[in-house]
């Protein structure tokens, strides 16, 4: 940040504190050359999630209390914490902004919540996994399962083995 008064490249921030809510950080600075002091405000530009598209090619809108419900329903009696599920939402949501797209493919979307899930709880990861992705390709799946289980034989790999054994029968998981 250039001093306004001098032009000097090099300022020093000499307090840092956040205002209007914790929406923005407001930054005294002093410039290292003429000694001048100024007030900078940084403030997040906010670019709406975008619209998502269906496997059908129909859009409606980023629905964030959808996206939350079904992560929260693969993470039912999980030891997880709602301040987890809210900074997993909010990665999400950080990179579908980040990506500067106006439109999402749902099966993006759902690649988002599974990579989240996975860091979560991998119970909740294989019950959304099997849910999400239908088992259109259970051979696929079962890989997945194993390489989840390389090492300990985890509640996940029960979970899995259980919803394997109930076929495509999406309605049990
Ligand atoms: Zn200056």
């Amino acid at each position: 940040m250039h001093c306004p008064f001098c032009g000097e490249a090099d300022t020093k921030v000499i307090d840092s504190r956040l205002v209007a809510e914790g929406d923005q950080v407001r930054r005294r600075r002093e410039c290292l050359s003429c000694r001048e002091r100024f007030t900078t405000f940084e403030t997040a530009e906010l670019v709406m999630p975008p619209r998502v598209v269906k496997q059908d090619g129909t859009r409606q809108p980023f629905d964030e209390e959808k996206l939350r419900a079904g992560i929260m329903k693969a993470l039912e009696k999980r030891p997880v914490s709602i301040e987890e599920i809210d900074a997993a939402l909010n990665r999400i949501k950080y990179r579908l902004r980040s990506t500067g797209e106006r439109e999402v493919k749902s099966m993006q979307l759902g690649e988002e919540v599974m990579t989240e899930l996975r860091q979560l709880d991998k119970v909740a990861y294989v019950r959304f996994a099997s849910v999400y992705r239908s088992f259109q390709d259970i051979n696929e799946f079962k890989e997945e399962i194993e390489r989840l289980s390389q090492g300990n034989g985890d509640a996940a790999v029960d979970v899995a083995r259980a919803l394997v054994d109930n076929g495509t029968d999406k309605g049990k998981a």
